[in-house]
């Protein structure tokens, strides 16, 4: 076969994925269909990869004519890239099969750490090699400082969602210390694209965008970390489709680009449902949560119900809507609560599920855990949807959510999460909320919604306390 027809055959191969990554995509926007959209975009990946491997010819310029060149196969290195695929795809396997769900964000971070690192490698291999080519060395150094950023950022942000780094780190006059290293990070990549730059120069680079990464993420407080994640995998998006410029590899570049775009439409995204400006994601730190506005003052007093009681409530509505939080997945209490939505459908009550765009620990996540156990989708409401709706609402079951309906978001402008846009429970004729005790949420501040005279705490286990309602609930005429 022709160097030439094996070189189009690559190139099919790479428009096949590239559709594939799209279609993928597409089908991911739907809980119905994310399952096999991820499926097909891992297929066209795969294809991708084969034909990278295997069809080894590169493109050789002859006075002006372009032409085909195939390289020799070198056993070695293919005995290399099939054991370094053999040992990821163990990790990954493992991991992923393994983690638990409200420890997905934290595999996010990571597996984007490991995108941004691998570009930070090509970066480091490659300079060397491009000593005055201006296109190539801006493509180099570009990766190799986004995706760094990237890298030393997602460990930051994997050890703050793990709760090794809970409190946010700031130096006096960070913004200025941060931005100070951003305009020497990208000054010396100017230098060393543009000037005569030595090659140790690429290490000093890449410490420095390391440093950064990690100033960058430091002093974010853990309640916004969602939009930093996603803001950290557009990055390593684009770190990657450098890397297509670079090889001039298509399908790098195409699914370089779906990354970075898909992480700043989610950013964008995030960062409205939790009424941020990106400006203030990029230049400076947010949300923290030393600014608390726990203050010591009285409430007033909490109202402590049994399950008997929240039954009679429920037995006795015509409108319910339940509000799920981070604690439900903890609890794995979501077949449950399906359960008791089917029982109280049977008794003629309407029940909805009212989902926050934050609720939980990574974007989607209350949708996720509730097609688990087969909630019918058309169940979940979106925030704006249903926040009209509470007033018309007996009873709202909220089950391990906090922040989600922090009535401070509306109404302290010292709290951390002024400004968030919340479910607006309050509104509702009853509130029961479900947790295990007073502890505050992921943002570590008091909710005031648990003394509002129309609330009463329902302690316990989500899981525990459901089934038990369950029961009860079963026993009664
Ligand atoms: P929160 O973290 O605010 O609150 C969860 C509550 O669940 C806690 O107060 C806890 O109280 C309770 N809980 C824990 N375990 C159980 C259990 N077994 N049974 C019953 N209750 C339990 O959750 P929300 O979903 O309201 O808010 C999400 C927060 O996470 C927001 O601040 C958001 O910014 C942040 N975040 C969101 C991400 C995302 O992408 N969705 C990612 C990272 C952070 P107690 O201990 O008393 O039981």
């Amino acid at each position: 076969m022709s160097p030439e027809y094996l070189y189009n055959i690559r190139t099919v191969c790479y428009v096949f994925a590239s559709v594939t990554f799209i279609l993928g995509l597409k089908k991911m926007s739907h809980p119905a269909t994310a399952r096999s959209g991820n499926l097909l975009a891992a297929a066209g990946m795969l294809c991708a990869i084969l034909a990278t491997i295997f069809i080894n010819v590169h493109r050789t310029e002859t006075g002006g004519i372009p032409e085909y060149e195939e390289r020799e196969p070198r056993g070695f290195i293919y005995a290399l890239i099939f054991a370094a695929i053999l040992i990821g795809t163990i990790i990954g396997w493992v991991t992923a099969r393994r983690v638990k769900m409200t420890k997905m964000p934290e595999l996010v971070s990571m597996f984007n750490g490991m995108g941004g690192a691998c570009a930070a490698l090509i970066g480091l291999m490659e300079f060397p090699h491009h000593h005055g080519l201006t296109g190539s060395l801006t493509a180099i150094v570009l990766g190799l400082i986004i995706g760094s950023v990237s890298f030393s950022g997602s460990i930051i942000a994997f050890l703050k969602l793990n709760g090794t780094m809970r409190k946010p780190f700031r130096l006096p006059s960070y913004n200025i210390i941060n931005t100070v290293v951003m305009v020497i990070v990208f000054g010396l990549g100017a230098y060393m694209v543009f000037g005569d730059s030595q090659n140790g120069l690429i290490y000093v680079l890449f410490a420095l965008a390391l440093l950064y990464g990690v100033m960058f993420v430091l002093p974010i407080g853990g309640a916004d970390m969602p939009v930093v994640i996603s803001l950290l995998n557009s990055f390593t998006g684009l770190a990657a489709a450098f890397g297509g410029f670079l090889y001039d590899n298509k399908v790098m570049l195409t699914g370089g680009i779906l990354v970075g775009s898909a992480g700043t439409l989610l950013t964008i995204v995030m960062c409205r449902a939790m009424n941020r400006p990106l400006s203030n994601v990029i230049f400076g730190a947010f949300g923290g949560s030393e600014a608390t506005g726990a203050q010591e003052s009285e409430h007033g007093t909490i109202k402590d119900v049994n399950v008997t009681d929240v039954a009679v409530l429920l037995n006795y509505s015509k409108k319910v809507v339940i509000v799920p939080g981070y604690g439900l997945a903890v609890a794995q209490a979501q077949h449950v609560i399906h359960e008791l939505e089917l029982l109280l459908e049977e008794r003629g009550v309407e029940v909805a599920y009212a989902i926050h765009p934050v609720a939980g620990r990574m974007p989607g996540h209350m949708n996720v855990l509730l097609a688990e156990s087969n909630v019918d989708y058309s169940k979940l409401q979106e925030m704006e949807d249903i926040n009209p709706a509470f007033e018309q609402t007996d009873v709202v079951l909220v089950v391990g959510a906090n922040d989600v309906v922090n009535p401070a978001a509306k109404t302290d402008p010292s709290s951390p999460i002024y400004g968030m846009p919340i479910l607006e429970v309050d509104k509702a004729k009853n509130i029961i909320v479900n947790k295990r005790t007073m502890n505050a949420g992921y943002a570590g501040i008091e909710n005031l919604l648990f003394y509002n005279e129309k609330t009463s705490m329902f302690f316990g286990d989500a899981k525990k306390v459901l089934t038990e309602l369950y029961d009860e609930l079963k026993d009664m005429s």
